[in-house]
């Protein structure tokens, strides 16, 4: 059994991640795109028990609780302020329940609240700190072995949450959103993960917007500023320089992919893999991936880390396939077949 907190894992290998619980169930069906509020955790919580097996499965070492989204201000905007609480609890026992049958640790998880004004800190505070605080009481009432802050645009909300989860004494992972150089307060990324670091973050770095191509320089910069841990986890989409963060990627038409008609652009599982031991080779000790992951995904990459998981059993085997694996007298058999796999245009 592995040690059953996160730094003593993160001392010992890199920690392989999963998100994107919110794109996924949204294409399955369960989740409506627009406000992204996790009512499947109440509605249909075999869903997210099925979610998270399926990344168990692939290699994810946490089982994050899906209470993105889940806060109070984005339960409020759709009328069930009433069941924040129950919701809160019951997405840490599903994580919680998962987790246990493989090995994975449980992280609470609180992100950015559209709360947050950096033009009015204090304000700000006396609306966001509340609602960091119960939550984060919540994943410690439910057993989380560590929180998740992330998605934040401005540093001033990311210190909010480290200093919730800190006062409740417990392993904080803080990871922006990076949509340009900086944070929306005009702090390089760099710097404001080394701020964190300097404030008792124990894992900083980045998560959502940005696919590989375009996280990876920021990730450079990160790696050599701080000390600490860092964590990558990018969407699973082919941004580009020209447009660096998967809001803002367009379709043949020039219509906004952003955010249900992104298709199109998802990178493949080759290419996470490739991520993967990029991110390793660099330093990278928290290796995920956030919207729009799927477990394809995640089995890829933590193969590609060397590891064999539950999944891999059914890892792809292409020598079986009748044309593709042709080989002796099935070569001649499939000769028609081959003749139009080959067909170039
Ligand atoms: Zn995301």
């Amino acid at each position: 059994m592995k040690p059953q907190n996160l730094l003593d894992r993160l001392k010992n290998d890199v920690v392989i991640g999963a998100e994107g619980y919110l794109f996924e169930l949204e294409r399955r069906g369960y989740l409506k795109a627009g406000a992204y509020v996790p009512e499947v955790v109440l509605e249909y919580p075999q869903a997210v028990i099925e979610l998270h097996t399926e990344f168990l499965r692939a290699g994810a070492e946490v089982m994050v609780a899906f209470t993105y989204y889940g806060h109070r201000a984005k339960m409020r905007a759709i009328g069930r302020e009433g069941d924040l609480e129950r919701l809160n609890r019951d997405a840490l026992k599903l994580a919680k329940t998962v987790a246990s049958k493989g090995d994975a640790l449980v992280a609470g998880n609180i992100c950015n609240t559209w709360e947050f004004d950096p033009e009015k800190p204090a304000e700000s505070e006396k609306t966001v700190r509340p609602m960091f605080e119960e939550q984060v009481q919540w994943a410690k009432e439910e057993g989380a072995h560590f929180i998740i802050a992330e998605t934040f645009n401005h540093l001033g909300e990311a210190r909010l949450a480290l200093d919730v989860i800190k006062k409740a004494g417990l392993t904080a992972m803080v990871t922006f959103a990076a949509k340009g150089e900086s944070t929306y307060d005009n702090v390089p990324w760099a710097e404001a993960c080394k701020i964190l670091e300097d404030e008792g973050a124990d894992v900083v770095g980045l998560n959502c917007s940005r696919g590989p191509e375009t996280m990876f320089g920021l990730l450079e910069k990160i790696r050599a500023a701080v000390k600490c841990y860092v964590a990558a986890q990018p969407v699973p989409y082919h941004t580009t320089h020209n447009h660096p963060y998967f809001q803002v990627l367009e379709d043949v038409h020039g219509n906004r992919a952003f955010p249900v008609a992104l298709d199109p652009f998802l990178v493949n599982r080759f290419e996470m893999a490739e991520f993967a031991v990029k991110a390793r080779d660099l330093g990278v000790n928290f290796i995920g991936i956030c919207c729009g992951g799927a477990p394809h995904h995640v089995r890829a990459m933590s193969e590609a880390l060397g590891r064999t998981v539950p999944a891999s059993v059914y890892s792809p085997d292409l020598s079986m396939h009748p044309v593709l694996g042709a080989q002796g007298e099935s070569k001649e058999k499939y000769k028609r077949h081959i003749q139009d796999f080959e067909k170039k245009s």
